[in-house]
């Protein structure tokens, strides 16, 4: 029997981690807010803008709460349109009706990016664009902000599962005015939950700030490219005093403590996922009923799983083979065809009625999704890629593969 990788399991977070926990337990100072100044949040903050390349970071709850501090903080009305493509997580969607906004779904092709025709003829009645890189597949964002830019319309990242992605020389999610990641437990650094935001605009992150939950004067406490009193976010600080909500979408110290070390993690596990991604997309490509899209030119991958898609099948052997896999060991997600998937557009029953988007419903019918954590050895992808290889094999009557070559 083949020994199959466990493809839940994270990586080990690294010890530095508990140390700084014990630290928190010692004194209790979980509040970000608490310390004068330097608490981990804050650090956290500093160190992630610097590595990324941007003026400003806010740690918040989630990636998802960061998504909607953005849409509030940009000042849309209520009813604003956001386009947000038609593959994504069911929590985008949900950010933009968080928002009091509305989203407008745009069409995504067979390489799971953003179809640029639809983009083209959805744009003018939109007020702002939310890219989901779903999956860390980076739409063409040359044409977007091409677009956008000549527009005034402004684009938010959702970079979730994008972090270490580079697009033309430039880390993703500082291309938009906004970009958000994730550091929920499936995602390039695992703090079971969080989220954080990136953006170069002073007055937008100083909405976003106090929305997040800096009452009082706890701004100040936020650094800007010139540390604690940067001037052009203390005014802007200034201007917003007592003018907005507080969410409470803050981050808690315990979460930056466990973030903080995996960092200088990070150029490791995005070679290796990219290295492990490659290994097996180039051995499922030896099987004429798998597709793995290739990446747009501009763009270097940080992929943590794999996606592909199955040419020629019914559904019936789409389902066949998604089964079979499962009996070998490896569970393949076929988007489209698993049971209130959160990331099919029409199990979004709480946007209402929405008009069909048939090209991504086809594209969601045979893609398929498997995880590849960066853990794992060349001994277990090839026991990945066997299973999923003798599964299509199986089910599309072609010779079974020969062991051991
Ligand atoms: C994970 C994910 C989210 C949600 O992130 P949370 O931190 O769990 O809120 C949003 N968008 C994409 C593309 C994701 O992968």
């Amino acid at each position: 029997m083949r020994q199959v990788p466990d493809v839940h399991q994270a990586e080990p977070i690294p010890a530095a981690a508990r140390d700084a926990i014990d630290a928190l337990m010692q004194s209790g100072d979980l509040f970000r807010y608490t310390a004068p100044q330097d608490a981990p949040v804050a650090l956290l903050e500093s160190e992630f803008a610097a590595m990324i390349g941007t003026k400003y970071a806010l740690a918040v709850s989630s990636c998802s709460a960061a998504l909607f501090l953005t849409l509030k903080a940009l000042g849309l009305p209520r009813d604003a349109r956001v386009l947000i493509p038609a593959f994504t997580f069911a929590a985008v969607p949900s950010s933009v009706i968080h928002a009091d906004c509305v989203p407008v779904l745009c069409e995504v092709g067979d390489n799971y990016r953003i179809d640029l025709d639809d983009f083209h003829a959805k744009l003018p009645g939109v007020d702002a664009v939310m890219i989901s890189h779903m999956r860390g597949h980076t739409s063409d964002m040359d044409a977007i902000m091409a677009s956008c830019d000549a527009a005034g319309i402004p684009v938010i990242e959702d970079a979730a599962h994008s972090l270490g992605t580079v697009w033309g020389g430039r880390n993703i999610g500082t291309i938009g005015r906004v970009g958000c990641f994730s550091f929920q437990s499936y995602k390039m650094i695992n703090a079971g939950e969080g989220g954080i935001l990136i953006t170069d605009d002073a007055d937008l992150v100083a909405r976003a700030v106090i929305m997040s939950g800096a009452y009082e004067h706890n701004w100040k406490k936020h650094k800007g490219p010139f540390g604690q009193n940067d001037p052009e976010l203390a005014d802007a600080f200034a201007r917003w005093q007592n003018r907005l909500p507080l969410y409470n979408l803050r981050m808690s110290n315990l979460s930056a403590a466990v973030i903080r070390p995996q960092l200088p993690e990070l150029v490791r596990r995005v070679r290796d996922g990219l290295a492990n991604h490659d290994h097996v997309a180039a051995r499922l490509m030896t099987s004429p009923f798998i597709d793995v899209p290739a990446p747009l030119a501009p763009e270097r991958r940080a992929p943590d799983s794999i996606q592909f898609n199955l040419v020629g099948l019914s559904t019936d052997q789409v389902q066949a083979f998604a089964d079979a896999a499962a009996e070998m060991g490896v569970k393949v997600q076929v988007f489209g065809l698993s049971k209130d998937n959160a990331r099919a557009f029409w199990n979004w029953q709480f946007l209402g009625d929405q008009p069909d988007l048939p090209q991504t419903r086809a594209m969601l019918m045979r893609a398929c999704d498997v995880r590849l954590p960066v853990r794992l050895t060349r001994a277990e992808l090839d026991v990945v890629a066997d299973i999923l290889l003798d599964a299509v094999a199986s089910v599309t009557g072609s010779a079974p593969r020969a062991y051991g070559t």
